[in-house]
């Protein structure tokens, strides 16, 4: 299967496992009871044994590392759905906890002819490119070529790439990331922290919305965060994807893909114009060039259509049912590859079988909780998504068709691969300063005596990467946060770095399996403020909304 890289707790991973280089025996006073006593007024009493179990099952070899559509799926649905039924769940699809994802997987060929401005391309090499267009020969002639700058249309920031262009017919080639990457002190889009108009699949939007042909992105490393190597696996062969609906795919770019800054280089000096003189131009003002250039293109798409579920399981507040708090972890991985030598099986013990035994935890609570009558006022809802690795696609399909309407969801809560790095004594908000519920989070993490931060890299726009941005679209308040940089003592420092050792260059990878060697106090901890939010926010009136300056204000604006 193939799997898209730039997606899932990369962010929360960077925070974990780059700590190397700055854990180094700070003054630690001897926390130990501080901590009891702060984990004793969260009053929960998680069961470490119980959430060990639940990421060991998830992640053996006989769920054959979750790959939508496959057996796997097929084991691990029956497994979580008898989880949840034992805690006294309801289904909450008129009874059934499964929400069917109609999902698509789409190859191009590896025959691909492109030519720009005159240069014969080579796919894989210079460039990739695919088609959200089902079953088609994509045969593009003589499209005109546009440079468009950051591909931006932000009336907030006063900014438009596309102004006073038809781009009907033509191809959009596009700068990732957004202006605030080469302003990092300037206010203009969030400085270095990415936006989400530096996302990719932004770009994609916007270049359909604006009724281009197509659309192609210059890879540069950095601002990209991640190297062309990413770029090249998770662009090529089948990719799955949500089917699109009737006018999605009549307004869809008929390709979108990237190419390597040596090939836009080579483009742009062809066409008469110095690429890194219009990437400056582009970060400080919007920006758009005819490149008098075009672009031939052809190769076949195919088209497989499958259903993937979603397990999405409830517990009914007592006065104020119809409001939802939800939490959501991705219960798929990237499944297995029988060309590999050695282990096939790419387990995805930390991604995300521990985020999705995570949630059933908090559920065992909750569930017990209400069955002593302490149950909340609000409703909470359980759903572990499918092909969150393929582009968040359950939990995009969820929002889309939401089971419970979206003005009636309070709040979101995502779990993506837990803490395994032993407790810290601080508490990272990915994204942080987007909205309000996050204060119901370092309340909580306060009561662990925790200091609350963002995350170490936030260019890298770790808030668009897991599934609980599908729900900050439509506006609804939507975090992803725990874990932290700095172990709680010495002895955690030192496990710390052993366990990255062991853990270096698993994500993503078949190396990413259960270790019963995991310290997971940390995991716990996390839950824990999860929870205690949960319950606050469970049991009063309150809606937060997005802040000032959040790209998602106007959706639900904080008071
Ligand atoms: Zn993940």
């Amino acid at each position: 299967m193939k799997h898209l890289f730039p997606f899932c707790a990369i962010a929360l991973m960077v925070s974990a496992c780059n700590g190397q280089n700055t854990v180094q025996a700070p003054q630690i006073e001897k926390k130990q009871q501080t901590t009891e006593v702060n984990q004793a007024a969260i009053n929960v009493n998680f069961d470490e044994a119980r959430f060990r179990a639940d990421i060991k099952t998830l992640s053996s070899d006989e769920f054959e590392g979750r790959a939508p559509t496959t057996h796997g799926e097929k084991l691990t649905l029956d497994y979580l759905t008898k989880q949840f039924t034992d805690m006294g769940l309801i289904g909450a699809n008129q009874g059934s906890f499964l929400q069917a994802v109609p999902m698509v997987t789409y190859t191009p060929s590896e025959q691909q002819n492109i030519t720009l401005a005159g240069l014969p391309l080579q796919y894989r090499h210079d460039i990739v490119l695919s088609s959200r267009h089902a079953n088609e020969q994509i045969n593009i002639e003589n499209a005109p070529l546009v440079f468009v700058g950051y591909g931006i249309n932000a009336p907030e920031y006063q900014w438009n790439d596309y102004s006073d262009l038809d781009m009907q017919g033509k191809i959009a080639v596009i700068l990732i990331n957004d202006p605030g990457f080469a302003h990092p002190e300037g206010s203009q889009f969030n400085g270095l922290a990415m936006t989400y108009y530096g996302r990719w699949s932004y770009k994609f939007e916007e270049a359909s919305r604006q009724g281009a042909l197509g659309a192609i992105i210059i890879h540069d490393t950095k601002p990209a965060s991640y190297p062309w190597s990413v770029v090249e696996n998770s662009w090529t062969g089948p990719q799955q994807d949500l089917v699109l609906n009737t006018d999605e795919a009549k307004n869809r770019i008929q390709v979108e893909g990237w190419m390597t800054l040596t090939a836009a280089t080579q483009l742009f000096t062809k066409a008469g114009f110095s690429l890194p003189t219009l990437m400056e131009r582009a970060a400080d003002q919007a920006v758009n060039v005819d490149l008098a250039q075009t672009a031939s293109i052809q190769f076949t798409n195919k088209a497989q259509y499958a259903d993937s579920y979603n397990v999405v399981a409830t517990l009914k507040g007592s006065t104020q049912a119809d409001e939802q708090l939800l939490f959501t972890a991705h219960w798929d991985h990237i499944g297995k590859d029988d060309t590999k030598e050695g282990d096939q099986i790419y387990n995805g013990a930390l991604d995300n079988a521990s985020g999705t035994a995570g949630i059933m935890e908090i559920a065992r609570q909750f569930a017990a909780q209400a069955q002593q009558g302490n149950g909340l006022k609000r409703s909470v809802t359980f759903i572990a998504t499918t092909g969150e690795e393929q582009g968040l696609l359950g939990s995009r399909y969820y929002a889309a068709n939401p089971i419970y309407p979206l003005d009636k969801t309070v709040a979101v809560f995502n779990l993506d691969s837990t803490n395994i790095y032993g407790k810290t004594k601080d508490y990272t908000i990915v994204g942080k300063g987007q909205s309000e519920l996050e204060n119901y989070l370092a309340d909580a993490a306060k009561q662990q005596n925790r200091e609350v931060k963002s995350e170490r890299n936030p260019a890298s726009g770790g808030f668009f990467r897991s599934d609980h941005f599908s729900f900050a679209k439509y506006g609804v308040p939507a975090v992803f946060a725990g874990g932290g940089s700095e172990p709680l003592d010495d002895a955690t420092a030192a496990y710390k770095t052993e366990m990255e050792k062991t853990m270096k260059g698993c994500y993503h990878n078949v190396c990413d399996h259960y270790h019963e060697s995991w310290d997971l106090s940390g995991a716990l901890q996390d839950l824990g403020v999860y929870y205690q939010a949960a319950k606050t926010l469970g049991n009063n009136q309150d809606w937060p909304g997005y802040l000032v300056g959040s790209e998602f204000h106007h959706l639900r604006p904080a008071k």
